[in-house]
């Protein structure tokens, strides 16, 4: 079947950009989505949309943290072993009850750790530091360090009008936690951004085909699903949309079915050979390319626009170049679209334990494993063939090392390497 060859592409500028330079290009064209309201059970990992005031004090009044005696410093600091204070205990207060009367001297009141602290008394005395007294009703306090201790403050942790968690707050368990403790059932977070993933390819098949695969006469369709994995790790929503064909009628189809989504990733299909249509497709679909390659490897053939007010990224087909290109460029994109301030893993100063040189004007993102050296250095080794097809090279990395164009280092160098894994 013989299709209408894609239209010639626009002039290929601005194109060879550097990563930061792509980065930067990137992060100017994405902004964060709309908002929605999620219970706080289904709000973990997602980004907070409001600044949230607190309407609560916590502690809600002055309260022991200890199993004890309420007690009062004068009367007890100097108890000892020796010299034990004997103190009439008055009343007993469990965690949610509240205390009737106020302490005196000479007076102790049994608390429970919760348990309201009741005026006059100034520390709670624990338990392990008292016996009972020579009469019913009386206690011996044996050690007077704990005089003026052990009382959780009212409104220490939380006081009405505080504002413990901003916009853009990313919530794990323990933002979880603060938002029950601040009454909030219902949490306001941003949306996530819905992506549609698209691979493209004739040797390509999905599961459905595997005996194509096993019998040697296609590959794994393996970029969709690392893919769908990074898209989900970097808090959005993937769509597969499948794999297109090499054939620009089929690829148009497919990348139109795209539409309606807040970002679009292609893979494959880059390169200028005869067989690769997509910026084609994409520039016939009207598409507003900002730039075509970057400098880098794996993954120079990296394209971005927008098509309508759509970001779409134009990975390479390799399966390597795939998952290091989306780190670096789509990943920070895809983050601040859900609302996060930070976009980027961390990085960490590493020490080569073998030479690495590079050549040509591209920065190389190596894939390393870390280990920690008894100085507190951290030692990187690269995990073996750093071809752009070696998918093992990224699943047994703990870092990207960058390394500098044309470079020559020996062993002991000192680089920079973002943090993929912490071990
Ligand atoms: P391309 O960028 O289309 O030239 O693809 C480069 C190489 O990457 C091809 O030879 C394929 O072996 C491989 N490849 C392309 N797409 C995928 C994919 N979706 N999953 C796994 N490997 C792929
Ligand atoms: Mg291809």
């Amino acid at each position: 079947m013989t299709e209408r060859p894609a239209r010639a592409r626009q002039p290929r500028k601005p194109d060879w950009l550097s990563v930061d330079e792509a980065r930067e290009i990137i992060l100017s064209q994405v902004t964060v989505l709309g908002r929605e309201t999620v219970p706080l059970t289904d709000a973990l990992a997602r980004v907070l949309a409001a600044e949230i005031e607190s309407s609560v004090m916590h502690p809600a009044w002055d309260n022991s943290g200890m199993d004890g005696f309420a007690v009062r410093s004068e009367d007890v600091s100097a108890a000892s072993r020796e010299h034990p204070a004997v103190l009439r205990v008055i009343e007993e207060v469990l965690a949610g009850g509240f205390p009737t009367q106020r302490l005196r001297p000479g007076e102790a009141i049994r608390v429970m750790t919760g348990a309201p602290v009741p005026e006059g008394a100034d520390g709670v005395t624990r338990l392990e530091c008292t016996e009972p007294g020579p009469e019913p009703g009386t206690i011996r306090v044996l050690d007077g360090s704990d005089a003026g201790r052990n009382i959780r403050r009212k409104g220490e942790d939380l006081k009405i009008g505080d504002r413990p968690l901003a916009a853009g707050t990313l919530l794990r368990p323990a933002e979880i936690g603060l938002l029950a403790m601040l009454g909030q059932p219902l949490v306001p977070v941003y949306r996530r951004p819905r992506v549609a993933i698209l691979s493209t390819g004739n040797e390509l098949a999905d599961f459905a085909d595997l005996p194509l695969v096993y019998t040697g006469r296609r590959i794994m369709n393996s970029n969709s699903y690392a893919l769908h994995a990074q898209v989900r790790e970097a808090g959005g929503e993937p769509a597969l949309l499948g794999i297109a064909r090499d054939d620009p009628g089929m690829l148009r189809q497919q990348l139109q079915a795209a539409a309606g989504h807040d970002a679009l990733i292609t893979s494959g299909g880059l390169a200028v050979g005869d067989h690769d249509y997509v910026t084609g497709v994409l520039d016939d679909l009207g598409m507003e390319f900002l730039f075509y390659r970057v400098k880098m490897r794996p993954g120079s053939p990296f394209a971005f626009g927008l098509l309508g007010a759509m970001p779409v990224f134009a990975l390479p087909g390799n399966p390597v170049s795939a998952i290091v290109t989306f780190e670096l460029l789509v990943r920070p994109a895809l983050r601040k679209m859900t609302g996060l301030t930070e976009y980027d893993r961390p990085t960490r100063r590493v020490r080569l334990a073998e030479p690495v040189a590079t050549r040509g004007d591209r920065t190389h993102f190596y894939r390393a494993k870390l280990e920690r050296r008894e100085d507190g250095s951290w030692a990187a080794r690269l995990t073996g063939p750093q071809g752009s097809g070696i998918l093992t090279s990224v699943s047994s990395a703990d870092a990207l090392l960058r390394v500098p164009p044309d470079s020559k280092l020996s062993a002991g160098a000192e680089l920079d390497a973002i943090v993929l894994r912490e071990r």
